[in-house]
């Protein structure tokens, strides 16, 4: 039920950034509990230090297997 549940979501988030329409989860973190039927937002700022995707990315591919 889970991966259902989030996997809607994504699906929602998805359709809304192609489509340009509504307020997506951009600067927002979506928390779901599941087990008490709860959501909660928590406001997330982009970190220009991140080594994935701040402004000088380290992490650029896939580690070797
Ligand atoms: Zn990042």
């Amino acid at each position: 039920m889970l991966p259902g549940t989030v996997g809607l979501v994504q699906a929602t988030e998805a359709l809304k950034l192609i489509l340009g329409v509504g307020e997506t989860l951009i600067g927002r973190l979506l928390h779901y509990d599941a087990l008490r039927m709860r959501f909660r937002e928590f406001a997330i700022t982009r970190d220009p230090e991140c080594p994935l995707c701040g402004d000088h990315p380290t992490i650029t591919g896939l580690p070797e297997a």
